[in-house]
């Protein structure tokens, strides 16, 4: 009893000292975080969480969250849904249909959270490990009616005014293109500091695009700790006393899924694993950062199963090469975390976001 007590005082006034919004009677206005973090695991559903957690020795990041939730996945168009109208719900909180990327159903462009939070005055930047203009990072950084107009989106990131920093890969969709445009010489005159690795960036301050291949990278177990150390960057990069938004992306846990490889859909998920864990320690010491860690949608049907029914071991069966139509989790954590509980369909994401942003 006495403990129970003495960890009520010390939540209390953790409460207390992490708010910055203390009404004028005294009392402790709700949380507000200035910094949110979403990391989107494509195609991570609950059976990917748990085959790592099944092959870790260590704890995993996701079970360092104190809220979690389920969402709903399917698009405007098919109770299936692909990447890009599964990250344009997330992103701009209205469905679409599958191929689409940040518009609605009628095919309007709709400002995503970036948009939104950078129009607030915040810093913004995307990581992923496949092309920035594939599905998921596109579908928070442009508006294009198909995920296959690489060159569109990646003009159309060219152009964009609020966007600070961006890793990924995808420098083809930039350089080699059917208009002849080199759109990295033309960002490079319009304030754009342009890389091909992370070591090379000198200027935290500065507007930073690194694309690191031509298309996607590689798979986790031959790019070694990129998604970790591209993450920590980002977020020394974003850190400012108005706040940041970031989106990053373990790409392709989607891809292993896929091609139903679970060693390499394993390795993706330590990769997104450790990620998670870099913005959580770094959350942690903020208490500032709101972070969200949830699915487009689940891809291989993955199941854990015992082939012979006897409980006796465990194998990874996968019953598609394409997506499926099941439930996604959403872990949070930090201020404004209690918001995402239950079952929320996922246009619900950025509206529980905005609505407790500062
Ligand atoms: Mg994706
Ligand atoms: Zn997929």
């Amino acid at each position: 009893m006495k403990t129970r007590v003495f960890f009520s005082v010390l939540v209390i006034a953790t409460t207390l000292f992490s708010s910055s919004c203390t009404s004028n009677n005294g009392k402790s206005a709700p949380v507000a975080p200035k910094n949110v973090v979403v990391m989107i695991g494509d195609g991570m559903g609950t059976a990917q969480v748990y085959s790592l957690i099944l092959t870790s020795n260590e704890k995993t990041s996701f079970e360092r969250f104190p809220y979690t939730g389920f969402s709903i996945t399917k698009s405007a168009s098919n109770e299936i849904t692909d990447s890009a109208a599964g990250g344009t719900a997330i992103a701009i909180g209205k469905k679409t249909n599958n191929g689409v990327i940040g518009m609605n159903s009628d095919s309007i462009p709709v400002p995503s959270m970036l948009d939104i939070l950078a129009e607030q005055g915040k810093k913004t930047g995307v990581v992923v490990t496949c092309s920035v203009t594939h599905a998921t990072p596109a579908d928070f950084i442009a508006h294009n009616i198909s995920r296959k107009n690489n060159e569109e989106i990646a003009l159309e990131i060219s152009e964009k005014e609020r966007l600070d920093v961006l890793f990924g890969g995808g420098k083809k969709y930039f350089t080699e293109r059917n208009d002849k445009e080199d759109l990295i010489e033309k960002m490079w005159k319009n304030g754009w500091n342009i890389y091909d690795s992370l070591p090379q960036i000198t200027d935290n301050n500065a507007r930073t695009m690194v694309l690191t291949c031509r298309k996607h990278m590689k798979k986790a177990s031959e790019r070694g700790d990129y998604l970790p150390k591209a993450t920590a960057k980002v977020l020394e990069m974003l850190d400012n006393e108005n706040g940041f938004f970031l989106m990053v992306e373990g790409s392709q846990i989607d891809f292993a899924c896929h091609d139903n490889d679970s060693a390499t859909m394993v390795d993706e998920m330590r990769d997104f694993n450790k990620a998670i864990n870099v913005v959580l320690d770094f959350a942690e010491k903020d208490r500032n950062t709101l972070v969200i860690v949830t699915a487009d949608h689940e891809t291989g049907g993955l199941s854990i199963i015992d082939p012979d029914g006897k409980y006796t071991k465990t194998n990874f069966h996968f019953s598609t090469g394409s997506h499926s139509a099941v439930f996604v989790p959403v872990f949070a954590y930090g201020p404004g975390a209690e918001n995402f509980t239950g079952i929320m369909d996922n246009t619900e994401i950025i509206s529980k976001i905005l609505e407790i942003v500062r």
